[in-house]
């Protein structure tokens, strides 16, 4: 198993209104001509996991990050109007909470950050150091 040391928090950058998950985002990535999901596990909107890569394989959701970390996507992260938007459902925000629980305690070493915090975008779109905060 390659060494885990950090959990990277991403958002499909869709709209409320689409209820994809892992088989669409799939497609999307093979079609950037990826071997599939660049992503370790997708939450749905109605706050399903779904596993994507295996954890076992280096993912491809952040440049310079990949090779130690695992990625987190939540789908939405739009607005209707194409804005940039936190607009996940508490049922998603309750699953990262236990995936992210789950997943400390499998690789207590790892730190969980926001995409945002490695690349100049919005994504995920929410305050991960925020939300993790009685973490510390
Ligand atoms: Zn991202």
């Amino acid at each position: 198993m390659r060494e885990i040391n950090k959990i990277i928090i991403h958002c499909s950058a869709t709209k409320p209104s689409q209820d994809i998950g892992a088989f669409q985002i799939d497609e999307w990535h093979k079609k950037l001509g990826w071997s599939g999901i660049g992503y370790h596990f997708v939450i749905r909107r109605s706050g399903e996991v779904e596993k994507g890569r295996d954890i076992a394989v280096i993912g491809a959701h952040c440049r310079g990050q990949n090779k130690n970390s695992v990625g987190i996507c939540l789908v939405g992260g739009t607005a209707e109007n194409g804005k940039s938007q936190n607009n996940f459902t508490p049922a998603q925000f309750q699953s990262l909470r236990e995936l992210a629980a789950e997943l400390k305690r499998q690789y207590p070493n790892a730190s969980v950050h926001g995409h945002s915090e490695f690349a100049r975008k919005d994504c995920p779109c929410f305050n991960v150091r925020e939300f993790f905060a009685d973490w510390a």
